[in-house]
């Protein structure tokens, strides 16, 4: 694992290395190490027939030598066309196999013609060896290579006494003086593809690495994903704190996201503050959950995320990424979409509905049990699509949750209904109640946006009620628990939400930090024309004030139920009985009514029965 930041730039030249230990040099990449292994195999091949159907029969080399030698560098050139044709897929060790391969077959007809000047010739061609060796292979491998060279010379010279000395140290001269130019040219022209400030590739480094990870995925059957990456508070970090502070934003970035991203990945710097993530190995699910990981300790981004299909080109995938990345930067930043799901249409259709109006804030109105008096109302969020009318919440609240705009919806209704309930008449005690998603609660900065909307709205705490889901307090994240305790302190009430739906523990409960408790609907409606008791709300009145917690019964439809319902200690209702949720001059209206006569109550003013 890439865990040690300074290693980051010595890993950027052989990110990927073969299973068998086998290191590729960063331009190797599968089609052109194919390409050139066949036409040197070729080459070599045709090369050692003409040498043998040239060569006079001697008595040293008799017919069988020379065929012997003719079906050898026939056998090369099939190999080099089988190798030009399926090559690109074998394993990058494969073409380590295949350097190994041409130095014994050159030496066997080294062997075979020693004691004549073509066996010199025949030496020649591994020149050609150890320019490939040391163009696609890193230092050590080309290393080994060399030595096996060398080697043979060496043992040529031993079993062939009247060669000369002079052309030994020719060939080992030549042979080692290509391998060190070969060797130092590609590495310096690998530097075009580094990124000069974080060391990374660059998009030119980043492309030769995706090709090669996609000749790699379509050997393999996959899976590879790449994700491309916008730091969303860089301009900003540079244009407030300079240019030298913002290079090392930059490169603290990319050190950290190396470290994090693991062995297998490879980052990349595609532009200013663009980033692209290679991973092979990785579902697009799979790395999206990993970036939304890294949201904890890195600083605000937005990445688009797209999956490898078969039949992909590096353009093909990295376009699919980009507007992926697009359309989170759209959604307001700060998130990860994945090309190929729906969110980010999804996210498009939801934001273009909220800014064209479509969505408004409906009012119910929750009553006392036992006087009928409006004691305030919850906001519901109601959205009017054009030609298809209401949408239920149901549907598209789940759809908000999904793609992440609910953080958006929620946070639009909070402010809606805390600017209206600043409005209502002082001299009634009336709260808003508003519903809190649990992605909004995690929000680390959610205490801070709830204080923001009550002194930009002017809406005083007290009058506010946050309704989170037993199921979103069970996340038992700190972070929410903790905003939540901080609101209650600074006088905002808490309700539970559809309580009894969930899953509820009673010690739990103790310790939430709740002060009313919302009963569910699904027990108001088991409360038949005929019951004269209810044991369950009963039990659940019982307990909640026990805890010190007020009841609002949910989804009071009938008389009878309200009756039961008062008479088992229920503090509040809200349901159709009392009024349907409606727009909010029907609320503002009721309220002011009730602080002229004090005990008005809401169905007394609006002729609900
Ligand atoms: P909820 O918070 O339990 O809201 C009460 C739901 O019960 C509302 O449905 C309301 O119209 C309905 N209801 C009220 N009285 C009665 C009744 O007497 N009988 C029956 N059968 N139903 C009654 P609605 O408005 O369709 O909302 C459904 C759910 O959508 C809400 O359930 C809440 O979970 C969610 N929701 C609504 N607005 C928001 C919002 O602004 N933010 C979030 N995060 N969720 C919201
Ligand atoms: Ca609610
Ligand atoms: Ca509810």
């Amino acid at each position: 694992m890439a865990t040690d930041p300074s290693r980051a730039g010595a890993d950027r030249r052989t990110p990927f290395r073969s299973r068998q230990g086998v290191r590729s040099s960063v331009i190797a990449t599968g089609p052109a190490m194919a390409r050139t292994a066949a036409a040197c195999y070729v080459t070599g091949g045709v090369l050692g027939f003409l040498v043998a159907l040239v060569s006079p029969v001697d008595e040293i080399r008799h017919d069988t030598t020379l065929r012997v030698i003719a079906v050898v560098s026939l056998g090369a050139v099939i190999a080099g066309v089988g190798v030009g044709l399926f090559g690109s897929r074998l394993p990058r060790s494969a073409f380590f196999g295949l350097v190994l391969l041409s130095i014994g077959l050159i030496g066997f007809e080294v062997w075979l013609q020693r004691g004549h000047p073509e066996a010199i010739a025949i030496a020649s061609l591994l020149v050609a060896v150890s320019m490939y060796a040391f163009f696609f292979f890193d230092w050590a491998a080309g290393l080994v290579a060399e030595a096996l060279i060398v080697g043979l010379i060496v043992v040529a010279k031993l079993g062939w006494d009247t060669l000369p000395w002079g052309v030994v140290v020719v060939l080992i001269g030549l042979n080692l003086l290509i391998a060190l130019i070969t060797g130092s040219l590609v590495r310096a022209a690998a530097e075009a593809d580094v990124d000069g400030l974080t060391g990374l590739p660059n998009r030119r480094g980043f492309d030769h690495l995706l090709q090669e990870a996609l000749t790699d995925a379509e050997r393999t059957g996959g899976p590879l994903s790449v994700a491309v990456v916008d730091l969303d508070g860089f301009t900003r970090v540079n244009e407030r704190q300079g240019r030298p502070e913002g290079d090392r934003w930059l490169r603290t970035f990319a050190r950290d996201w190396v470290v994090q991203a693991g062995p297998g990945a490879v980052m990349a710097r595609h532009g200013s503050d663009d980033f692209a993530l290679l991973c092979p190995g990785t579902t697009c699910s799979e790395l999206t959950a990993q970036l939304e990981a890294f949201r904890e300790t890195q600083p605000e981004f937005s990445a688009g995320v797209a999956a490898w299909q078969v039949g992909d080109t590096p353009s093909l995938l990295g376009s699919r990424a980009e507007i992926a990345l697009y359309e989170a930067k759209c959604s307001g930043g700060g998130r990860t979409f994945s090309s190929g799901d729906a969110s980010g249409e999804s996210w498009l259709m939801l934001s273009s509905a909220l800014a064209n109006g479509e969505f408004t804030v409906a009012y119910q109105p929750i009553v006392q049990s036992v006087t009928g008096a409006v004691t305030g109302a919850e906001a519901l969020l109601r959205w009017n699509r054009p030609g298809s009318g209401p949408v239920s919440p149901v549907e598209f609240i789940p759809l908000a949750e999904s793609t992440g705009f609910i953080s958006t919806l929620d946070h639009w209704v909070l402010e809606t209904a805390c600017r209206e309930a600043a409005t209502w008449p002082r001299n009634v005690p009336a709260k808003v109640t508003v519903n809190v998603s649990g992605r909004e609660l995690h929000q680390p900065d959610y205490y801070q946006q709830v204080v923001d909307v009550l002194i930009r709205t002017g809406l005083p705490p007290q009058r506010l009620v946050l309704e989170v889901t037993e199921s979103t307090m069970e996340a038992d994240s700190p972070v929410a628990l903790d905003a939540l305790r901080r609101l209650r302190a600074d006088g905002v009430r808490i309700a539970i939400d559809d309580f009894g739906t969930g899953y509820s523990s009673l010690s739990r409960l103790h310790h939430l930090p709740a002060d009313i408790l919302k009963i569910d609907r699904s027990f108001t409606a088991s409360i038949g024309p005929h019951d004269a008791g209810a044991p369950l709300i009963a039990a659940i009145t019982g307990l909640a004030h026990a805890l010190g917690l007020t009841t609002v019964a949910e989804g009071v439809e009938h008389r009878y139920q309200a009756d039961v319902l008062a008479r088992h200690g229920c503090d509040e209702n809200q349901g159709w009985l009392h009024g349907r949720p409606d727009a909010p001059a029907l609320i503002h209206a009721a309220l002011a009514a009730q602080a002229r006569r004090s005990a008005v109550t809401f169905e007394q003013h609006t002729g609900v029965r």
